[in-house]
């Protein structure tokens, strides 16, 4: 089994741990999924192709990889013959491994995922009248501890590499069937691929059109990979999905939010769910380190935010917890003094066993909805999704427990004095 090394992240966010972003084979090879085609070549310089090879190969590689979604190298039809053994022996197309594949009802999906070092994490899919988006998790566990999400009772195992996170991408293509058929026609061994047809992917007709960062994990916690990741999904010539359908979700990890802006450029929504320093501190813990303030002023920041493409502020709904008249008052006064160009999401709460919290009356939601409503904020209510199978928001989880507190100090106290 590859042991995964752990090393905490530089700088000004928390400490957390992170995999290497490969995860070693016991078998030697390289996986290449997760790679940007620079890397790609790099790995097939080293191999000992010479610099054009390289970097037709790579090329041709990265293409067949993420546009075409091939998962043998034998399918890479445009590559020289005896090219193709070459390649696998030095070379795997990951895919984390599918260990169940769960449907609602109503038609989500929910797919309990595994790592080649043995982590589980879920992916779920959910499908609407005009849209089908894929909520992909970014971490295994969190570090954080919202007190609604049944994620956050997990401890944090490790952050998943861009290779499992662009993995998830790939296999809800494969899953759905969906890679572009497009001709490969004059991507032949020509150094320059002029007036070649990429076929773009479009989202017409298509099940899998949106993607939300929005699974297992805090996104800015594990930033550099789902960066990575995110570059393979948006490029052009890889899942080629625009940035414009594809929104990142945070709990407000302020120092990460410009660079995500910059370097990632997708839509932003924001876990606000508490309108007061004294719930938001008490529901979203990362609030006592940043606070109300500094998340809107970090929000009104981010590049690329306009009335086209508003920040979603999330908002869990509780009962007698964050759902009153008032609460929902302070916070169109909020966006209003922030001059946020917004829309809130009104999020009935997901229930999990043993969850601490009740979901506010269906009356109590509809009137939150329409005092936001009146102040010209769009504010609908999104319809739980999956709940019968643990896939709606908050309900993801596998193993690794997070200790309790209680459990934690108790460990401490009995710990040898060093
Ligand atoms: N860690 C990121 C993204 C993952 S959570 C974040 O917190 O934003 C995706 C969304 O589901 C967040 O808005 C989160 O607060 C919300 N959520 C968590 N638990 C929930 C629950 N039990 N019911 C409803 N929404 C929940
Ligand atoms: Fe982590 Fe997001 Fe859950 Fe909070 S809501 S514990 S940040 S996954």
């Amino acid at each position: 089994m590859a042991d995964t090394d752990l090393m905490p992240i530089p700088g000004l966010v928390d400490p957390v741990p992170v995999a290497r972003s490969i995860t070693p084979r016991a078998d030697g090879r390289i996986d290449l999924i997760g790679l940007p085609k620079a890397a790609i070549r790099q790995l097939f310089e080293v191999a000992g192709l010479d610099a054009k090879q390289a970097r037709l190969r790579a090329k041709q590689v990265f293409h067949w990889l993420y546009h075409r979604g091939v998962t043998e190298f034998e399918a890479m039809t445009d590559i020289a013959k005896v090219m193709r053994p070459w390649l696998s022996e030095r070379f795997v197309i990951g895919r984390p491994e599918v260990v169940e594949a769960q449907h609602s009802v109503d038609g989500t999906r929910k797919w309990l995922l595994r790592t080649a070092d043995g982590h589980d994490f879920e992916m779920v899919f959910i499908p609407d009248a005009d849209r089908g988006t894929l909520c992909v998790s970014s971490q295994i566990g969190c570090t954080l501890n919202c007190t609604f999400c049944h994620t956050g009772t997990m401890k944090l195992v490790r952050n998943l590499t861009p290779g499992e996170i662009v993995g998830q991408v790939m296999l809800a293509r494969d899953a759905l069937g969906e890679w572009p058929k497009g001709s490969m026609e004059g991507l032949g061994d020509a150094e320059d691929a002029d007036g070649y047809d990429r076929g773009h992917y479009t989202a017409d007709g298509r099940l899998l059109t949106n993607i939300v960062m929005m699974g297992m994990g805090e996104p800015l916690y594990n930033f550099d990979h789902v960066r990575d990741a995110l570059k393979l999904v948006m490029d052009g010539d890889g899942l080629a999905l625009s940035r414009r359908r594809i929104t990142l979700s945070t709990s407000g990890v302020v120092p990460m939010m410009a660079r995500a802006g910059e370097e990632i450029g997708v839509n932003l929504a924001v876990s606000l769910h508490a309108v007061t320093k004294e719930v938001r501190d008490e529901i979203v813990p990362i609030n006592r380190k940043y606070g109300i303030e500094e998340l809107l002023s970090a929000c009104a920041a981010y590049p690329g935010a306009s009335n086209a493409r508003r920040i979603t502020f999330e908002y869990v709904m509780l009962k007698d917890k964050n759902d009153s008249d008032a609460d929902a008052r302070e916070l169109i006064h909020l966006i209003k003094q922030y001059k946020l160009p917004a829309k809130v999401n009104l999020i009935p709460f997901n229930p999990w066993p043993g969850a601490p919290y009740e979901c506010s009356a269906p009356e109590r939601v509809r009137r939150f909805s329409e005092i936001v409503f009146e102040a010209g904020i769009s504010a609908p209510v999104r319809t739980p999704r999956g709940r019968d199978i643990d896939a709606a928001c908050g309900q993801l989880r596998t193993a690794a427990e997070k200790k309790s507190r209680a459990q934690r100090d108790r460990e401490a106290a009995e710990a040898p004095a060093e």
